[in-house]
């Protein structure tokens, strides 16, 4: 009985496609090791997710329908960007007690205090923190946000990859890893990842567009967490300080601003790419934009923005010539000594590389599925 409480999210949304067969790089493995990791990462995933059902909590009548709000959301979402037969598969939520929600995001306790919930690209579920003062009826707007941003990850383009040895992996299964998370690109064993800014940019975005929807669709629900001035209005909005990831924010605007300018297209436009490639993962139209607004081997700069360096990043948006971008460029990734790379567009190809083996990797998992 409990399990509706939680599960009622899924009930709408097939589960296509499975978390790992379908959505796998293979890397350097034999289909024999290939179906062995994948079946240890299955068994990892039920065992994960079997956990974490007997620790959720039920949710109140109130975030119930929120639940439905979003979904409502997301069907107008997908229609908005163009992308109709979208299917990202099915995304648990698991509410959960203070200490199981440290546990989920790995966190210590003075961090997660702050966290409202956390997506796993693994585990492809929704962990919501439903300690006593994110869970009252005066932070339901915030916990609107948080899990519409949440579940925004849960339904952006995600890849995971495979190799024989993963030595940064802290995880009982080693092999698998993620690869894509949206527009985000994790490379096995290294030390960073490209495109963390955009990923949260775009997720924030969108999750404050949709609680702005559901709040001014259904304000009598929603009283008692506004501010005597947000109830006078005509119109509610969310307040700047319930909004996370500014300096992520302050980037993702000057950039579609520059190439809104530059292309001859409206912010909706750019906007509207950005959005298709964040769920269909096709980046390379995005790449091309950005190349072609602020030259060869802006994407890679750009995809080394973190917040200590958005300044620069900024800096580098604004730059009329190549002289001044290469010294911010420089800024944006000083452990490259190439500049901005001029000459190296390492991520466009590689995700160009990566496509190629993914299709050859279809094609094998196809031939081993006919075969058995
Ligand atoms: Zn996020």
């Amino acid at each position: 009985m409990l399990k509706y409480n939680y599960m009622s999210y899924e009930q709408n949304i097939k589960f296509t496609p499975e978390p790992a067969e379908e959505n796998i790089f293979g890397v350097q493995l034999t289909p024999e090791e290939m179906s062995r990791e994948l079946e240890k990462y299955h068994q990892w995933y039920e065992k994960e997710n079997r956990k974490l059902e007997r620790m959720a909590v039920p949710l109140n009548e109130k975030q119930q329908k929120v639940v439905g709000f979003i979904d409502e959301e997301f069907k107008k979402l997908f229609k908005r960007f163009n992308i109709e037969n979208f299917d990202s598969g099915q995304i648990k939520i698991y509410p959960l007690k203070f200490q199981d929600f440290i546990n989920f995001m790995k966190e210590d306790e003075a961090g997660a205090k702050f966290m409202l919930g956390g997506y796993d690209v693994l585990r492809k579920c929704v962990a919501i923190n439903q300690t006593k003062d994110f869970v009252s009826d005066k932070s339901l707007i915030v916990w609107t946000e948080n899990l519409a941003h949440e579940l925004i990850h849960g339904k952006s383009y995600q890849v995971m990859q495979i190799s024989k040895d993963n030595p940064s992996s802290k995880r009982s299964v080693k092999s698998i890893d993620i690869y894509r998370f949206g527009p985000q690109i994790y490379e096995l064993g290294a030390s960073t990842d490209y495109f963390g800014w955009l990923n949260e940019a775009l997720a924030t975005k969108l999750s404050v567009e949709m609680t702005e929807a559901i709040v001014n669709e259904n304000k009598d629900l929603y009283i008692q967490s506004m501010s005597p001035k947000e109830k006078n209005k005509d119109h509610y909005q969310l307040p700047e300080k319930f909004v996370f990831y500014k300096p992520f924010r302050s980037v993702l605007a000057k950039m579609v601003e520059g190439i809104a300018r530059k292309n001859k297209l409206s912010k909706e436009e750019v906007f509207q790419k950005l959005y298709h490639s964040f769920f269909t993962g096709r980046l390379l139209e995005v790449a091309r934009l950005i190349e072609h607004t602020y030259g060869v081997g802006s994407f890679r700069a750009l995809g080394n923005v973190k917040e200590e360096n958005h300044q620069m990043a900024l800096k580098y948006l604004e730059s009329k010539d190549p002289q001044s971008q290469d010294k911010y460029a420089h800024k944006i990734m000083p452990d490259e000594t190439e500049g901005r790379g001029r000459s190296a567009k390492q991520i466009p190809s590689r995700e160009y590389q990566e496509y190629k083996k993914y299709q050859k990797l279809m094609a094998e998992i196809k031939e081993i599925r006919e075969m058995k």
